[in-house]
């Protein structure tokens, strides 16, 4: 095992563990979606798994997004306003990038 440095500079807020979850959640989907592609390529092509790896696709952008956001020191802040999301919100949706009233506006 080799030690890393961190070297972000703290903003007060340790994200390893919601990093984790993302990557954990990231896998996931790059899993369901080639599930899904396989679906897809059968001769009748399944509407349902089109559905799903377009919906997968998102999310994955979304996760993506998220990781850049750790990475960047601005994740944990609302795309929209700035506003600090709640973590309880960050852990039932580690990718929200808006807070609640950004989202309930679009
Ligand atoms: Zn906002």
């Amino acid at each position: 095992m080799s030690a890393s440095i961190d070297t972000t500079t703290s903003t007060g807020s340790d994200w390893s563990a919601l990093r984790a979850q993302l990557e954990a959640q990231r896998a996931d989907c790059v899993r369901q979606r080639e599930e899904a592609l396989a679906e897809c390529a059968q001769s009748v092509p399944d509407p349902v798994a089109q559905r799903r790896a377009a919906d997968l696709q998102v999310t994955l952008g979304e996760i993506d997004a998220a990781l850049a956001r750790i990475d960047a020191g601005t994740y944990g802040r609302c795309v929209e306003c700035g506003a600090a999301i709640p973590e309880e919100r960050l852990e039932l949706r580690p990718f929200a990038s808006r807070c609640v009233t950004c989202t309930s506006a679009h």
